[in-house]
């Protein structure tokens, strides 16, 4: 699936694990997650026809596991913002934070930023449970939240049995996000 899911976020679906990314045309161009490495000619090809790549100014990772920064490399000039969390889970352990040899050694040559807690007109919510340093991107003005793996459309919730999963922080991070006036949820996966 691809389309817009607001006057200016986009959705791409990708195949295998139904993987999103998401992208928002505002006043930066920005990417929330880049999918899996096997949707990559997919994703050039669909989410292509809405964006020129090089141009993408921000790409913001809810959290590091391989489905979710696969892509990384396909937005050269953008800078990389993740949860000063979920950076040192990388430092300290790639492979348990991508979840993928080959991806992990790959996405060790980004230079990551640790995410602000407001940034880009969207709000930092951190939501450890599924990582140690996942986080939700509320974008107040469309009344969008980027879930990552923490919640699914169906009211589901991520797996808390991963190696830096912290299954005792994860109701909490529920709650916080209940809170929240939403009107879409925009989740890591279409299960
Ligand atoms: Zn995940």
């Amino acid at each position: 699936m691809f389309g817009k899911i607001s006057d200016d976020v986009w959705k791409f679906t990708g195949c295998s694990d139904k993987s999103n990314v998401y992208f928002i045309d505002s006043a930066k161009k920005i990417i929330i997650d880049t999918g899996n490495r096997t949707d990559r000619e997919h994703l050039k090809n669909f989410l292509g026809r809405a964006i020129d790549f090089e141009k993408i100014d921000v790409v913001v990772f809810t959290h590091l596991h391989y489905d979710h920064c696969g892509n990384f490399d396909l937005f050269p000039n953008a800078e990389m913002y993740a949860s000063s969390d979920e950076i040192t889970a990388f430092k300290n352990n790639p492979d348990d934070t991508v979840l993928d040899a080959v991806v992990a050694e790959k996405f060790s040559s980004v230079y990551l930023k640790p995410l602000p807690a407001e940034f880009l007109g969207l709000k930092v919510v951190e939501t450890p449970g599924h990582t140690s340093g996942s986080v939700c991107l509320w974008y107040e003005k469309d009344k969008i939240l980027f879930t990552g793996d923490t919640l699914f459309g169906n009211k589901m919730q991520g797996r808390v049995d991963l190696p830096t999963s912290m299954p005792d922080e994860m109701k909490n991070s529920i709650m916080r996000l209940i809170e929240i006036p939403y009107k879409v949820i925009a989740p890591g996966h279409d299960y």
